[in-house]
C-alpha cells in the first residue's frame, strides 16, 4: 500500500499504485468488474450518485452504470496519476480518444465564449493526431508550427497548446516549461507515450495535460487499446464529461490490462533504454545507415534537456538506411515488422508508408520524414540478436 506520507522509490510505486482497496476487498490480484449496471437499493440515492458522475466527480457511493465509472478502470487511473504525480488521471477507449476528448475539452471553453476555438499544436507530431487535427473533423481552427513560434501565434481565440517530446517519428526533444511560458494562459498538453511517467512527468514543468497511448509502454505487452490522460482534479472533471457524453470508455478488461502493465513498467523502460542507447551508437557507425535519430546520441540533445525534462533517452529510435528501407525491413528474421511501440518484442515501421502516410507530404519533409527513415521500438530481447539482425538486414539489402 502506498503511504502519502513517504515517496517511495518510483519502482515500488509502480508495483502498488492503485491497489490501496485490494486487502479491504480481500483480493491480492486486480478485481475485474465487468458490471455494465449496477444495483441501487434507493432511487433517490442513485440519482444523487449519478449526478455527481454526470458534473464529473471522481467517484460517487454507486458507479450507477458502467459509462459513468468502472471501479477496474478508476484504480487503472489512480495508479497513473500516482506516477505522474498529478491529482487525477482519466482513462479513455485509446490514445486517440485520450487527445480527443482533451481537444474537445478545450473546444468547449472556447464555444462557452460563444467563439470557435483554435489550437497550436507543435509538428512533429503522431500521425493520427496530425491528421485529425488537420481534417477539421472536431471544429477546431489548428495553427502548426515550431516551439520557437508558440507566442506568436497564440491569440485570443486559442484554447490549448499541443506538443510531443520526444517527438514521433524522428525523436526531437522540445523544452517543456519554455513552451509553458511561451503560451501565457493557454494550457498546454503534452503527449507523453514516449518518455512514460518513468521518464518524464510533462505537469512537472506547467504542462495542464500529460497524455497517453496506453497501448505503448504503460501496457506494454502489445495486447491493450488504451489512453489516459493525468491533470489537476478540475481539469478532470471535463475529461470525465467528456468521456461520459461521447461514450469513449475504456473497458475493464482494458484498464485491467493496462493496470497490470505498470509494475514492470521501469524494469522493462530501464531493459529496452539500455539496448536502444547501445544500437543508436552502434548503428551511427555503420556503413549502410545514413542517419540515426535517438535523444541520446551526441549532439541530439541541444538544449541539455536529458536529466534535466527527462530522465532517459528512452527506447525508440530512428535510422535513415542508405539503401531501399522497405527491402531492408524485409530481410530481418527477428525483430517485428508492425506498426506501434513499446511492446516486449523489438518493433519497425517506415513511418511515409504506415504511421505518417496521412500527413501530407510536404508536411512530413518539414517534420524530418524522409523516404528512408525506418523507426525502431526497442523490446526486451537481448542486443546482441537485435544487432545481429539488424546488421544483416542492413549488409544484405
Ligand atoms: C500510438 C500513439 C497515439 C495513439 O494512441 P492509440 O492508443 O493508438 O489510439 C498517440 N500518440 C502517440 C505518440 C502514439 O505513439
Amino acid at each position: 500500500m502506498i503511504s502519502a506520507s513517504r515517496p517511495h522509490h518510483e519502482r515500488t510505486t509502480a508495483v502498488h499504485a492503485g491497489r490501496a482497496d485490494l486487502v479491504g476487498l480481500g483480493v491480492h490480484a486486480l478485481p475485474i468488474d465487468l458490471s455494465s449496471t449496477y444495483p441501487l437499493p434507493d432511487q433517490r440515492l442513485g440519482g444523487a450518485a449519478l449526478q455527481a458522475l454526470a458534473e464529473g466527480d471522481p467517484t460517487a457511493a454507486s458507479s450507477v452504470y458502467s459509462r459513468l465509472h468502472n471501479p477496474t478502470v478508476a484504480r487503472f487511473e489512480r495508479a497513473l496519476a500516482t506516477l505522474e504525480g498529478t491529482e487525477a488521471a482519466v482513462a479513455f477507449a485509446s490514445g486517440m480518444a485520450a487527445i480527443t476528448a482533451v481537444l474537445i475539452a478545450a473546444a468547449q471553453t472556447a464555444a462557452q465564449r460563444g467563439v470557435r476555438g483554435h489550437v497550436v499544436a507543435l509538428r512533429p507530431l503522431y500521425g493520427g493526431t496530425d491528421h485529425l487535427l488537420a481534417c477539421g473533423m472536431l471544429g477546431l481552427d489548428v495553427t502548426f508550427t515550431t516551439a520557437d513560434r508558440v507566442a506568436e501565434e497564440c491569440g485570443e481565440r486559442t484554447v490549448l497548446v499541443l506538443l510531443e517530446t520526444p517527438s514521433n517519428p524522428c525523436l526531437g526533444l522540445i523544452d517543456i516549461a519554455e513552451v509553458v511560458r511561451r503560451s501565457g494562459e493557454v494550457p498546454v498538453a503534452v503527449d507523453n507515450t514516449f518518455a512514460t511517467p518513468i521518464l518524464q512527468n510533462p505537469t512537472e514543468f506547467g504542462a495542464a495535460y500529460s497524455v497517453h497511448s496506453a497501448t505503448k509502454f504503460l501496457g506494454g505487452h502489445g495486447d491493450v487499446l488504451a489512453g489516459v490522460v493525468a491533470c489537476a482534479e478540475t481539469r478532470a472533471a471535463a475529461l470525465r464529461q467528456v468521456r461520459i457524453l461521447t461514450g469513449s470508455v475504456l473497458h475493464p478488461l482494458a484498464g485491467y490490462l493496462a493496470h497490470r502493465g505498470l509494475p514492470t513498467l521501469p524494469l522493462r523502460m530501464s531493459a529496452a533504454q539500455e539496448t536502444a542507447g547501445e544500437l543508436a551508437r552502434r548503428l551511427a557507425e555503420h556503413p549502410n545507415v545514413a542517419a540515426v535519430h535517438h535523444p541520446g546520441l551526441p549532439g541530439a540533445d541541444p538544449s541539455g534537456l536529458l536529466g534535466r525534462q527527462m530522465r532517459g533517452p528512452g527506447a525508440i529510435l530512428a535510422l535513415e538506411t542508405v539503401g531501399d528501407p522497405i527491402a531492408m525491413i524485409g530481410k530481418l528474421g527477428l525483430i517485428t515488422s508492425s506498426v506501434s511501440l513499446g511492446s516486449t518484442d523489438t518493433m519497425i515501421q517506415h513511418p511515409a508508408s504506415l504511421t505518417h502516410r496521412l500527413v501530407a507530404e510536404t508536411d512530413r519533409a518539414d517534420c524530418g520524414i524522409t523516404p528512408n527513415l525506418v523507426r525502431l521500438s526497442v523490446g526486451l530481447e537481448h542486443i546482441s540478436d537485435l544487432w545481429a539482425d539488424l546488421d544483416a538486414a542492413l549488409r544484405n539489402s
